[in-house]
């Protein structure tokens, strides 16, 4: 994989090995902390591919750690699936899949030691009278009358809250650092909140559950880890991180470093909007091809090489705020499969053509590239018939002057075949195309027509042959770039109706053998995969990952 020198440099990468250079680096320990509450979506894709990819070069490690503190909201299959998607991206963690909830004991036992030093107490505020006492941006907050318990009284009050006396909501665990900061995370922030939930790792063990942040940083510290990497809406949690790495006798001290977080148009990334999504059934589940997801890209047709490779092209700041387009991925993959898909031919909307000069048992077979530079792939056998299907795009009645695909009384040649004319046009009652009658003009294979020029190429199936298939062609989710910037109104609003058409295409027959997940070219139309799900169960579905033209080569050349 990406060895440092084929990797793009960015402030994170640069200041490590600004750290190894003065000798003041020793291992480097990263780790990628999703909490298991949804599937992971392509802003987690720029998290991992950061935190392995810094482990990756400077020889460090990578720790898969589950920031599970919160049982209400989270499933052990979004842990299965999460070490799915890490592990299909090629990134292998360090050790086993570690957990927040490994470590509630020993954070229990800080806690406990907050407690003692005189650093936290026991609140019986309400959680809205907790928010009024916090005062506001411009107003410093008051203290709680419970801040000055004993820590005698504390300590039994957290021994019994853990023992489940008490009811969720009706007393929380504090650190007593400054109702007056400026910062509004070091006014008094919650350590533990009373939760009799079943969690998915350590059962009904636990009546109280640790706050991200008190458990977060101290995970790090356990872990050994060096660099804590998030993105920036947890700036303002730092000095709270600090202070409690200050304020706790921990094995090490990790430091936090922030960059900004992936936003990128005409797509959601908030695993609660995604989960919406999946609940109201707007798409099929998490891997719906539609769905930023990492599985949902995966099924679309992406390649582990290509998110990576995207994930370099944005590179990473502290720069907020911008908006990446989505033409940058599809370029990512685009270019992949331009250089590794076979190429095949798939009519998406077909029109039988009837070549009135083939004989009906007539037959030949044509062996094609696999890809136009690659020798490496087989070449495939596309049988040639009297009857074929072409693209209903690709023939019109009343075309205008320069459409060079076929017309009545027009030539084009038929890919890696013959030139063809149309003679006739069959209609039904209803006025709609039966077939078309065309001839063959048989000096024409791998040679120029006598006397004329025929500038169009079309691709084709032989309809003998062609096996059925089904093909799912995928749109934005959305139909505007930021669907979620208004907070106040609803983003379903702004769903496009038509992000998935559905096509009964005809494909050549080396397309009857796709195994799931296998990538094509279909030539002249876009790349496809076959579908992971569809193809296991034996039927034949191919998804849409992206089309031919590339839209962002087209701006990067302007600019
Ligand atoms: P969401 O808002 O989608 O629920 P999250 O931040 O709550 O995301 P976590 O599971 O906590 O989800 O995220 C795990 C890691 O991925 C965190 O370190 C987080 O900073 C990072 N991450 C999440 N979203 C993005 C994004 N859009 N771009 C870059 N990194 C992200
Ligand atoms: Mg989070």
């Amino acid at each position: 994989m990406s060895s440092e020198n084929a990797s793009a440099p960015n402030f994170i990468r640069n200041q490590i090995r600004d750290e190894i250079d003065a000798g003041r680096a020793g291992k480097v320990v990263t780790r990628f902390p999703p909490e298991p509450n949804g599937f992971l979506h392509v802003g987690h894709a720029k998290s991992i591919c950061l935190n392995f990819g810094l482990a990756e070069q400077f020889g460090g490690d990578c720790h898969l750690r589950f920031d599970d503190t919160n049982p209400a909201k989270e499933e052990q299959a979004y842990i299965d699936a999460i070490k799915e998607d890490v592990s299909w991206l090629g990134f292998e963690w360090a050790g086993s899949v570690r957990y927040a909830s490994d470590y509630f004991e020993q954070l229990y036992a800080w806690a406990q030691h907050l407690v003692r030093e005189g650093k936290a107490y026991v609140d019986d505020l309400s959680p809205d009278e907790m928010r009024e006492y916090r005062g506001t941006l411009t107003e410093p907050g008051r203290p709680s009358p419970w801040r000055e318990r004993s820590v005698e009284e504390n300590l039994d009050l957290l021994e019994r809250m853990r023992a489940g006396e008490f009811n969720e909501g009706e007393k929380v665990l504090r650190a007593k650092i400054d109702m007056a900061s400026p910062n509004i995370n070091l006014r008094d922030p919650i350590l533990y909140r009373i939760r009799h939930a079943h969690h998915h790792q350590t059962g009904d063990k636990w009546k109280i559950y640790p706050s991200y942040d008190f458990a977060h940083g101290q995970s790090d510290a356990i872990e050994g880890v060096t660099h804590s990497i998030c993105t920036l809406e947890f700036e303002d949690h730092r000095p709270l991180y600090e202070w409690f790495l200050d304020n706790l006798p921990v094995p090490a001290k990790p430091r936090q470093i922030e960059f900004a977080r992936l936003n990128m148009n005409y797509t959601l990334t908030s695993k609660r909007k995604l989960k919406l999504l999946v609940d109201e059934g707007i798409v099929d589940g998490w891997d719906d091809p539609r769905m930023p997801t990492i599985s949902g890209m995966r099924r679309r047709g992406y390649t582990p090489a290509s998110i990576r490779k995207f994930c370099e092209m944005i590179g990473v700041t502290r720069a907020d705020g911008g908006l990446v387009d989505i033409a940058m991925l599809y370029h990512a993959i685009r270019s992949d499969l331009e250089d590794n898909a076979p190429r095949a031919m798939s009519v998406l909307n077909p029109v039988k053509v009837v070549l009135t000069n083939v004989a009906e048992e007539h037959e030949e077979v044509y062996e094609v590239p696999g890809h136009p530079a690659r020798d490496d792939m087989p070449v495939r056998r596309v049988p040639f018939t009297r009857e074929l299907y072409i693209d209903q795009d690709d023939f019109m009645e009343e075309p205008p002057k320069k459409f060079f695909r076929l017309a009545p009384g027009k030539e084009v040649r038929l890919r890696n075949s013959y030139v063809i004319r149309c003679d006739e046009v069959v209609k039904d009652a209803a006025g709609g195309i039966e077939e078309l009658r065309c001839s063959v003009d048989f000096d024409t294979l791998g040679k120029n027509p006598e006397g004329r020029k025929v500038k169009g190429v079309i691709h084709w199936v032989s309809a003998t042959h062609a096996v059925p298939m089904e093909v799912r062609l995928y749109d934005n989710l959305f139909l505007v770039e930021q669907p979620d910037k208004d907070k106040d109104a609803d983003f379903l609003e702004h769903l496009n109706p038509e992000s998935l058409k559905v096509c009964q295409a005809m494909g050549e027959p080396s397309l009857a053998d796709a195994t799931p997940e296998s990538r094509f070219q279909f030539e002249r139309v876009g790349y496809f995969c076959a579908d992971r799900h569809a193809c296991r169960d034996g039927k034949l579905v191919f998804n849409r990952t992206v089309g031919l033209k590339d839209s962002w080569a087209k701006i990067q050349k302007k600019g």
